[in-house]
């Protein structure tokens, strides 16, 4: 393990791009198919996020988290929008960074094109885009920059935020993402600010799951007798599995809420077989949690 990991004060984030293998992850949870697009993955210090997740910890993770760390202890966070194909409807769970310059991670101007190809029907076809909440890694490609206006990258779409994520973020907007990403939305009457246990059809519905944010909203996919859990930023990590007080203690609203909300649902997905899709989880994204002697694991080999 390198000093990398152990900065006195932590690294910027150092972006780093995976190239897209041919192969896209992608998972059948019953009749629901699930492809995750991605935008980018950035390399930084896990405490730049994760303050309480110190090179001790990263040091004494098993086998089993080494996808997402590098080998020096670096934490590898992916940012990628998860297309969710449930009978007709085309659901795209949260929109990642965007076309923005002044945020600290960077995104890729090529994501939109690469999600249009993930999507059958492309763009258009698109019936809902679940924001799990409003920070800007979240909902930076729900409008794009065109002849200098914000225009809704999804012509068709219904954009669903909690009602509790909406009031918050219009009272502090921490962000800014109201202006570029949801105002025009809302001037478009294409926005829909919902109860944060919101079904979208008989497979989909939202988990509230505040803390992260005011009104942070997970996704239950529900199919022929099989789960599973996108958990948008309820967790950032799968070491978050074995340690869950670890929280994202500066970009929290409320990190003890956060905490209690990671604990909640650790106890609802230890041994329940249900699949995990990580919203920041780089490849292979998605795994089940399981019991350990003494902590809980994430289990990728599904
Ligand atoms: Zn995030």
């Amino acid at each position: 393990m390198s000093e990398a990991a152990d900065d006195a004060k932590p690294r910027r984030p150092v972006i780093v791009h995976e190239p897209e293998p041919a192969d896209a992850l992608t998972w059948q949870v019953g009749d629901v198919s699930v492809a995750r697009c991605l935008e980018t993955v950035t390399e930084m210090s896990p405490r730049y996020l994760l303050p309480d997740l110190s090179r001790e910890l990263v040091a004494g993770l098993p086998e089993w988290a080494a996808p997402f760390f590098t080998p020096d202890g670096m934490m590898l966070l992916s940012v990628h929008s998860f297309v969710v194909q449930s009978g007709d409807l085309t659901v795209v769970v949260d929109t990642c960074i965007g076309d923005h310059s002044d945020h600290s991670l960077a995104g890729d101007a090529g994501f939109v094109d690469r999600l249009a190809a993930a999507i059958p029907g492309g763009l258009e076809a698109v019936d809902f885009v679940v924001c799990t909440h409003m920070h800007f890694d979240h909902v930076g490609w729900n409008t794009r920059l065109i002849d200098g206006e914000w225009v809704p990258t999804f012509p068709n779409a219904r954009y669903l935020v909690s009602k509790d994520e909406l009031d918050g973020t219009q009272a502090n907007d921490l962000m800014g993402v109201m202006e570029p990403s949801i105002t025009p939305l809302i001037e478009r009457d294409m926005l829909d600010a919902v109860e944060s246990d919101h079904r979208i059809d008989e497979n989909l519905c939202l988990v509230p799951s505040a803390g992260h944010s005011p009104g942070h909203v997970c996704v239950m996919i529900e199919s022929g007798g099989e789960r599973a859990l996108i958990t948008g930023d309820s967790f950032h990590s799968p070491a978050q599995f074995a340690h869950p007080e670890v929280s994202a203690t500066y970009a929290d609203t409320d990190s003890a809420a956060a905490t209690a909300t990671r604990l909640r649902l650790l106890e609802q997905l230890v041994d329940a077989d249900a699949i995990v899709l990580g919203t920041h989880f780089a490849r292979p994204t998605a795994g089940r949690v399981r019991s350990g002697p003494e902590r809980a694991w994430f289990d990728t080999t599904i």
